[in-house]
């Protein structure tokens, strides 16, 4: 474990609870719901950086999915490693079941295709900015918003 890992460590350390539940980050949080570590003027993912003190080194282009629905926590017992499809495909399969199923396409209102929601939530994920997506979709900053947050739109 390096250096920087053990200080980072040390630092969580006064955050553990209880196993069994979310360890919802208290800190600062990104605009997609993860938490946020500032270290030594770097940043962190919370959640990756949680990984990478339990569980060792993340392969490259691999992502730290959730088992719960919760983007802030950090409870190394519900993470786990996935690719970034398995992770938009987790994230929408917890969506649906979570709200029964959403409309979509069926819905009169929609304006984008299944697919361009796919689109843009993979762009987002990979780290897009807001200006960028709008500038390429067409879309305004509150759908946007709706459609990165799995609010509107479950597929
Ligand atoms: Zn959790």
């Amino acid at each position: 474990m390096s250096n920087i890992q053990k200080k980072i460590k040390k630092r969580l350390r006064g955050f553990f609870q209880d196993p069994n539940k979310c360890w919802l980050w208290d800190g600062s949080k990104a605009g997609n719901g993860y938490g946020v570590l500032s270290f030594y003027k770097r940043q962190y993912y919370s959640h990756r950086a949680s990984y990478r003190l339990f569980f060792g080194p993340i392969p490259n282009g691999m992502c730290v999915l959730h088992s719960c629905d919760n983007p802030a926590c950090w409870n190394p017992n519900h993470l786990s490693l996935g690719t970034q499809k398995e992770n938009v495909h987790d994230m929408i399969r917890k969506n649906r079941s979570k709200q029964g199923g959403a409309k979509g396409m069926r819905n009169s209102k929609c304006k984008f295709s299944d697919d361009t929601v796919k689109k843009i939530r993979i762009d987002f994920e990979n780290g897009l900015t807001s200006r960028d997506l709008r500038a390429a979709y067409g879309i305004s900053a509150a759908q946007l918003y709706r459609i990165t947050r799995y609010q509107a739109r479950i597929l």
